[in-house]
C-alpha cells in the first residue's frame, strides 16, 4: 500500500564528543532513509543543557523532512540511527551524542505509550521553538517561547567538505560531484572546501586513480603516491589552520574515500579501506562523513 507524503519536523540535538559529527551525520542517515528526504535544517543553536543540569552544553537543531513512513516505522528508523551512532541511554535526560524527536507529523495528533505527536514537551523548551520557528511559520508557535529558559545562542559550525561536492569542477573527469543535500545544508554551516587532487596539483582531467597495495597509481600504471601525499598533508594543514574536527568527504575516491575504495584493478571493484587523505585526517581526529 502506497502512503501518503507527509511533511514532519524532527529535533535533534547532541552533546558529547563532536557534536556537529552526530548531528550531520544523523541529518545524512535520515535523508538516506526510504521515501524520506530532508528539506531544510534550521540554524545551530548551543543550549545550557535541560533537566539535569551537570552535563555538557547542547546542540541542537529541527529539520523539516518529507516521507511517506507511517510514524511508527518513522520513529523505529529514527532509533536506529541513534543507535547507530553510539547513543548511551543510561541516565534519563542524562548526555547523549544524538538524540532525535518527532515534533509534528503532518496535522497528525497520536497518543501512544512509545509515541506522542506533537511532542509533548516541544512547547516547554526554547531549544525546540527557537530553530523550529525558523522553518514553521504557520502554525502560531510564538506564543510558547519562554523568557527565561536559559541560553540559546545561534552558533555557524565550520566543517570541512570535498570541493566536488559543492559542484566545483574538481572530478578526474572535469566535472563535479554537486549533491543538493550538502548544498542545502550548506545554507546553515560555513564551510571550507577542500580537493586533496587539486592540492596536490594534480591535472583536471586527470586519467581516475586507483590505490594498490598502499600506492596510488593513474589507470596507465603512473605512480602518483607523491601527489596524493601532498594532497593530503595540504588539506590537514587547511582544517588544523580553521580548527576543523568534522569533514564531509566524496565516497569512494582514492582520496578521499572512507570504509569502502576501489580496489585497484579499474574494475569498479570496491573492498573496504580508505582514500590517502581520509587515513590521515582520521589519524589525526578529524571525524569524517562520507557521502
Ligand atoms: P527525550 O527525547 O524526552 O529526551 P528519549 O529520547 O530517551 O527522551 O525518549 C524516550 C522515549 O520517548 C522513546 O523511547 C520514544 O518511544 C518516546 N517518544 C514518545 N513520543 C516521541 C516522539 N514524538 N519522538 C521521539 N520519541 C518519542
Ligand atoms: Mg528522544
Amino acid at each position: 500500500m502506497l502512503n501518503k507524503e507527509v511533511i514532519s519536523y524532527l529535533s535533534l540535538g547532541s552533546n558529547m564528543k563532536n557534536k556537529i559529527y552526530f548531528i550531520l551525520s544523523g541529518l545524512k542517515e535520515i535523508n538516506s532513509l526510504e521515501e524520506t528526504e530532508v528539506l531544510e535544517i534550521s540554524s545551530f543553536y548551543e543550549t545550557e543543557p535541560w533537566g539535569l543540569k551537570e552535563q555538557e552544553n547542547f546542540y541542537n537543531i529541527v529539520a523539516k523532512i518529507r516521507t511517506k513512513l507511517p510514524p511508527l516505522i518513522l520513529l523505529k528508523k529514527l532509533q536506529e540511527i541513534e543507535k547507530k551512532l553510539l547513543r548511551e541511554r543510561i541516565i534519563k535526560w542524562g548526555p547523549r551524542t544524538l538524540d532525535i524527536d518527532i515534533i509534528f507529523y503532518g496535522n497528525l495528533n497520536l497518543n501512544l505509550k512509545e509515541l506522542t505527536i506533537p511532542h509533548k514537551r516541544f512547547s516547554q523548551r526554547n531549544f525546540v521553538l527557537k530553530p523550529l520557528l525558523e522553518l514553521c511559520k504557520d502554525r502560531n508557535l510564538n506564543k510558547f517561547l519562554k523568557k527565561d529558559c536559559g541560553k540559546i545562542d545561534k552558533i555557524i559550525p565550520k566543517v570541512g567538505v570535498s570541493s566536488c561536492l559543492l559542484g566545483k569542477n574538481t572530478k578526474y573527469n572535469g566535472g563535479n560531484n554537486k549533491n543538493k543535500f550538502i548544498l542545502m545544508i550548506g545554507k546553515k554551516i560555513k564551510f571550507i572546501d577542500v580537493c586533496p587532487e587539486t592540492f596536490g596539483k594534480l591535472e583536471c582531467p586527470r586519467s581516475p586513480s586507483e590505490i594498490k597495495n598502499g600506492k596510488v597509481y593513474s589507470r596507465e600504471g603512473k605512480d602518483v603516491t607523491e601527489e596524493f601525499n601532498l594532497g593530503s598533508s595540504l588539506t590537514l594543514n587547511v582544517l588544523k589552520k580553521n580548527e576543523i574536527n568534522t569533514v564531509i568527504l566524496k565516497a569512494k575516491s582514492p582520496s578521499c574515500g572512507y570504509g569502502l575504495i576501489y580496489d585497484g584493478t579499474f574494475s569498479g571493484n570496491l573492498i573496504e579501506g580508505n582514500g590517502v587523505t581520509s587515513d590521515l585526517l582520521m589519524k589525526n581526529g578529524i571525524d569524517i562523513i562520507s557521502i
